[in-house]
């Protein structure tokens, strides 16, 4: 099911998934800097932020460029964050993790999609403390377009029923966060909630339910690790985003064996 019909061998369709995702990780730096600051992401091309010189395309291969510049402006010498090729190194290691989870079929170029955005959300999250709207709300249309419309066997559903399942898991999602956003009066914000309205559309309500868990309690171990051995108080801001986006990524890889575990069956 979901299979694209191609013939191609599995050593030569890493490196395709695997290059592509640094290509690409390359433009989701561009939208992690660019986004926040409601600046296009496609004008002008990138340049230093030091001395502006634009950056040419030898300068720009993903990973490369930054070991043959040993991580400095080729002509100022300001440092480049070792972000940059860490992000292109992890959205290509996803999307070579896609195809040896999904192999060449619908649910890997729809799931890299999903992976490149959770990736650019954990780091404007990081930077910023927010989770922008451009990219969550367009995901829960994708969610439920994709649940009944353009991937009927993604979920062995399909039709009113996918979209159906899609809706449950978004309200279960969102609702769940909206209620603790209610309650806590504040303590958690619409970005977050969207995040989970998202991911809900996408997964359904049974791996969203086990990302909110991993979610939730990764980030209240690192909290309190933060207390214990930084001495922050408990008004320190974590941002939660990324230990949504980290959890939802387990449990788009391993979600299905973690419930076969849990419910004692095996495949
Ligand atoms: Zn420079």
């Amino acid at each position: 099911m979901g299979d694209l019909g191609f013939a191609i061998p599995s050593y030569y369709l890493y490196v395709v998934f695997f290059t592509t995702g640094l290509a690409i990780g390359s433009f989701l730096n561009v939208c992690i800097y660019r986004l926040p600051l409601g600046l296009s992401i496609v004008r002008p091309a990138s340049h230093c932020p030091k001395c502006d010189k634009p950056i040419a395309f030898w300068q720009n291969i993903p990973i490369f460029s930054y070991i043959v510049l040993r991580g400095k402006c080729y002509y100022c010498g300001q440092r480049i964050s070792l972000r940059y090729p860490f992000v292109e190194l992890l959205n290509g290691v996803f999307y070579a993790f896609a195809f040896h989870r999904f192999g060449l079929t619908y649910y890997s170029l729809f799931y890299v999609v999903l992976l490149s955005a959770l990736i650019v959300i954990t780091f404007i999250d990081i930077d910023h403390q927010i989770i922008p709207d451009v990219i969550t709300i367009p995901g829960v249309v994708i969610g439920l377009v994709a649940a009944s419309v353009i991937l009927p066997d993604l979920y062995g559903y399909g039709g009113v029923l996918g979209f159906t399942w899609s809706v449950v898991g978004l309200l279960v999602g969102g609702g769940i966060f909206y209620v603790i956003a209610v309650v806590s009066k504040g303590g958690m914000g619409g970005g977050d909630i969207k995040l989970m309205a998202m991911l809900g559309a996408m997964f359904g309500w049974k791996y969203v339910l086990m990302t909110i868990f991993i979610g939730s309690l990764t980030g209240s171990i690192y909290g309190l690790a933060l207390m214990v051995f930084k001495g922050k108080d408990r008004k320190t801001k974590v941002p939660f985003g990324p230990f949504l986006a980290a959890a939802s990524v387990v449990a788009l890889f391993y979600g299905r064996d973690m419930l076969m575990l849990y419910l004692g069956l095996s495949d």
